[in-house]
């Protein structure tokens, strides 16, 4: 495959302004939707394929995102890409002026494994909108997938106008010593800074969605019961392999108990007394990741499950007890179905464990104290987040989604995937009819009426 030969192809179309007319992205997007839409079923079977997702959540999780992003640009694409007016400066009298949106050019977009459907189409559908060329890059690791997804681009888009290119590192690394116009990565923090590194050589602007060591806070008023199920959901969907799962656990110690009986009680309601023979529960994508979640269970005292089958990459929903901060647990972001219980008494507490990492994507607090809530989400920051739920603000495609530090840069989703592939142009027109002279050279005399022009009219 000639990386260099796709690049520049894309350059070309870009610059003959193939991507500029609006109507014929409109109906590209139409035309994608309807061959999503017919290929559904194999999606879903892929997904089965590569780690066993089930067609619940394929559906819930990827298909219908990615189906109701591409309708939702489809209706809006009109009005998104309208040169906004803005008021004019009274300073420029007689003037207007409009924020142009205007496509970046050749768009780089690398996805992960984790929900590898949705995370490739998703930017994919905004950087098209937008105006862009784009070359894709999926995961790897979900090949079955990837395959799906290259199908697709390849029956709706020419080559020099949208490209999939299968590959592991080498191929990516590869990619990133191009020159592109925007690149937009979402994967884990190490290979984000990777992708800094190479943007930076040629000043890239980015999008780094990546990952991060997610709190979630239960205090003594939450409702215990609602709590445990809503976090088993949030935390066990996709075999714990989310972005925003909750990572760890801060539990007021007054409750600490009643939740852990209550997550077992959700846990088997969810997935039966062996969540193994579950048609609902996921693997772990691969060895290498199911070896590094089974180290973080050795010379822990386990609540609940701690139950593994390497043959199978199967690792039960796991409560680990008071682990500490340096363990291997508590090191990094967990990725997988295994929570931390910290118990705490006072914010001080909650303070000591959460101060001690870099910027979460997300945060959760479970309260029934308004003002606790509000101090927990002005006292951290973080990309996202939910009160008394987990990782629904993520479905709302008004929130912006993104991390913030370490947990990345730039945040997307609805008009805001749109808004990050185009450069805001912002254009003055001036008239002709007047032209104050106040401006003009020789100055003489003129500072006392510039600074009431100042005063009054800036
Ligand atoms: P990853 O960083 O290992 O891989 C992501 C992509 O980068 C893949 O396409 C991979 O081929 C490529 N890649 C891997 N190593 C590379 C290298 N050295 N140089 C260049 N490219 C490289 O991530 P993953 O394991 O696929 O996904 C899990 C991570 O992604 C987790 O940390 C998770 O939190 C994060 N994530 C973030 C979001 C978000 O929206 N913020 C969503 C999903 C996953």
């Amino acid at each position: 495959m000639n990386i260099p030969k796709i690049i520049q192809a894309q350059k070309s179309y870009f610059a003959a302004h193939k991507t500029k007319d609006i109507s014929k992205r409109k109906q590209l997007l139409k035309n994608l939707l309807s061959e999503i839409t017919k290929r559904e079923k194999d999606i879903v079977t892929a997904l089965d394929a590569d780690f066993k997702k089930s067609e619940y959540e394929s559906v819930m999780t990827e298909t219908s995102i990615v189906i109701s992003e591409l309708k939702r640009t489809i209706k809006n694409i009109n009005a998104w890409a309208k040169p906004q007016s803005v008021m004019p400066a009274f300073l420029n009298f007689p003037s207007s002026s409009k924020i142009y949106k205007e496509p970046y050019g050749v768009v780089l977009v690398i996805s992960p494994w984790n929900y590898p459907y949705q995370l490739a189409f998703a930017p994919l559908i905004g950087a098209i909108a937008a105006g862009n060329t784009v070359v894709v890059k999926p995961s790897e690791l979900t090949p079955n997938t990837s395959k799906i997804i290259k199908e697709i681009i390849e029956a709706i888009f020419e080559k020099s106008h949208v490209s999939v290119i299968e590959g592991g590192v080498e191929i990516s690394t590869e990619l990133l010593a191009q020159r592109w116009d925007y690149i937009f990565f979402t994967g884990s923090v190490t290979v984000g800074k990777v992708v800094a590194k190479a943007a930076a050589q040629f000043l890239t602007p980015v999008t780094l969605e990546l990952g991060g060591k997610n709190p979630c806070i239960i205090d003594e008023t939450a409702n215990i019961k609602l709590a445990a199920k809503r976090i088993v959901w949030g935390k066990l969907i996709n075999g714990g392999q989310t972005c925003i799962a909750p990572d760890y656990l801060l539990i007021h110690s007054s409750v600490k108990d009643q939740f852990v009986a209550c997550y077992q009680k959700e846990v088997t309601k969810a997935y039966g007394n062996n969540p193994e023979n579950s048609k609902d529960y996921p693997r772990i994508v691969n060895q290498r990741n199911f070896d590094r979640l089974a180290i973080m269970l050795e010379n822990e005292k386990i609540l609940i499950g701690g139950k593994t089958n390497r043959e199978d990459n199967y690792i039960s929903p796991t409560l680990i007890d008071e682990p500490s901060l340096d363990s291997e647990v508590m090191k990094g972001e967990i990725f997988g179905p295994i929570s931390p219980v910290i118990s705490y008494d006072t914010e001080d507490d909650i303070d000591t464990v959460i101060s001690n990492y870099e910027k979460p994507l997300a945060l959760y607090v479970f309260t029934g104290k308004r003002n606790f809530a509000k101090k927990m989400i002005a006292n951290y920051s973080f990309g996202g987040g939910t009160i008394n739920d987990t990782t629904v603000h993520f479905a709302n495609h008004n929130l912006p989604f993104g991390g913030v530090g370490e947990s990345g840069i730039g945040g997307y989703h609805g008009k805001h995937t749109f808004d990050i592939f185009c450069h805001k142009k912002g254009v003055t027109k001036r008239y002709n009819w007047l032209d104050i002279p106040v401006r003009y050279a020789p100055y003489n005399g003129k500072l006392k009426i510039l600074k009431i022009f100042m005063k009054y009219l800036s």
